[in-house]
């Protein structure tokens, strides 16, 4: 990419962004509506052949109530592993079966607090059965249950992930009697849910999984004799962080799961099974970018743009090591002809968005639209270092922007301390001085 133009286009402009910085200052997340609408009809579409199909969007991906708002428009549950999480799903009112409990290592006041609201109860291990029952009494007559194959999944050429090292789920032989248990204990239709692979960028990885699953409900089904009512393919769709790489074409997706459901499923006499997804990062991550400033630049053994954002904004880079694409707005069509690291503040050296990248000249007061932030960015930040959490927007369809999460003030930050009012009244004198 030497000398390349920058070629993933943000949905955002410089001008745009100048406009938006005279109310909401940087660095903060937008989100685009319309980009947002256009998926979710399109997942809508592609799984459209099932009768009893549903999205249960992944709210740890991105909490923020209105985007969900917008999924439920389009048929969406949620899908919830924490009790703040069942929460939002409270307060924007889904009920019952439109909310999945996917949760594992799970406390007992959250899986009460599922139980009352009626949610699908998706267990994480065998264990769980005779845990849930102690806290709800009576088991509900729907459940589902965690299945994880363990061994190494491969597909195409690359190795995608390693089940059998993962925390999650219960093994073949541990479903077969967990359906059994649980049929004996009142149970009267079963789901079955896996996830094998996080952010795989490949069409077949979703009907692999189905055939995996599928194979799985026809033998729960003969030697149990439970009633499979659905099958959750839960998330890791992924997206392409890379500029140039394809991404994931959903209606392949669906339509390769549909020949795997033909398959196995039908000729079974289990055509009325419904599909389920729960997936996150597809949902919301390319729909989202992280903006942020260029406030400083730094000459040493490597160049360095100092930029307001940080990795309490968006963790990834400094976790995972994650590629995220970055556009310098206004400078669209510039040759990327400097070699640049961006940085944030912490004191933390693996707090850079981006090592070694080309990029076009950065002048101090640039804009950067650091790409994907749509997923698994503002949710996963924390608070290191006294940074605090940014501002989220959303771009509406009709190019109005609305403010849906204000940032924090130091104010949020010192809140949960004891008996500290100095704190107050120094964040109140700074204010009447700013
Ligand atoms: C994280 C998670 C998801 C969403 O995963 P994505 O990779 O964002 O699609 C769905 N279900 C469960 C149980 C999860 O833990």
């Amino acid at each position: 990419m030497n000398g390349a133009k920058q070629d993933k286009p943000a949905f955002v402009t410089r001008q745009q962004v100048e406009e938006m910085v005279k109310d909401y200052p940087t660095p903060f997340h937008i989100y685009d509506e319309k980009g947002l609408r256009e998926n979710v009809q399109a997942v809508r579409e592609a799984f459209a052949w099932n009768a009893g199909f549903r999205e249960y969007f992944a709210v740890k991906a991105n909490p923020n109530p209105y985007l969900i708002e917008i999924f439920r428009e389009y048929g969406c549950g949620v899908d919830c592993s924490s009790l703040t999480e069942l929460m939002i799903g409270a307060a924007l009112g889904v009920k019952g079966e439109e909310i999945m409990f996917s949760s594992n290592e799970t406390p007992a006041e959250e899986y009460a607090y599922a139980h009352e609201l009626g949610a699908i109860i998706n267990l994480d291990d065998i264990t769980h059965i005779p845990f849930v029952e102690g806290i709800v009494g009576k088991l509900p007559e729907t459940m589902s249950c965690r299945y994880n194959p363990g061994g190494i999944l491969q597909m195409g050429n690359g190795i995608m992930d390693n089940p059998g090292d993962a925390k999650y789920g219960f093994t073949a032989e541990q479903m077969v009697e967990g359906f059994r248990i649980l049929k004996d204990k009142g149970v009267k239709h079963f789901g079955i849910h896996a996830f094998l692979a996080s952010n795989t960028v490949t069409d077949e990885y979703y009907p692999m999984l189905a055939e995996q699953l599928f194979k799985m409900a026809v033998r729960l089904k003969e030697e149990t004799g439970a009633h499979i009512a659905f099958i959750n393919l839960s998330g890791g769709v992924g997206i392409p962080y890379q500029p140039g790489q394809r991404g994931n074409d959903i209606r392949a997706i669906g339509a390769g799961v549909k020949r795997v459901y033909e398959e196995l499923l039908v000729p079974a006499g289990m055509g009325d099974v419904a599909i389920y997804t729960e997936m996150g990062r597809f949902m919301t991550g390319p729909y989202g970018g992280l903006v942020t400033k260029a406030i400083h630049e730094k000459h040493i053994y490597k160049e360095y743009i100092g930029v307001d954002a940080c990795a309490v904004n968006l963790m990834r880079p400094a976790m995972y090591g994650s590629y995220h694409h970055i556009t310098v707005l206004g400078k669209e069509t510039a040759e990327c002809d400097h070699c640049y690291d961006v940085v944030g503040s912490l004191c933390e050296n693996n707090d850079k968005f981006a090592v070694d990248r080309m990029l076009p000249e950065i002048e101090k007061g640039d804009y950067l639209f650091i790409h994907d932030t749509g997923a698994h960015g503002f949710s996963m930040g924390y608070s290191y270092n006294g940074k605090l959490k940014s501002a989220e927007l959303l771009l509406k369809a009709d190019g109005g922007v609305q403010l849906i999460r204000r940032s924090e003030t130091p104010q949020d930050y010192f809140a949960t301390l004891e008996g500290v009012p100095m704190l107050n009244k120094i964040y109140e004198a700074y204010v009447k001085n700013h």
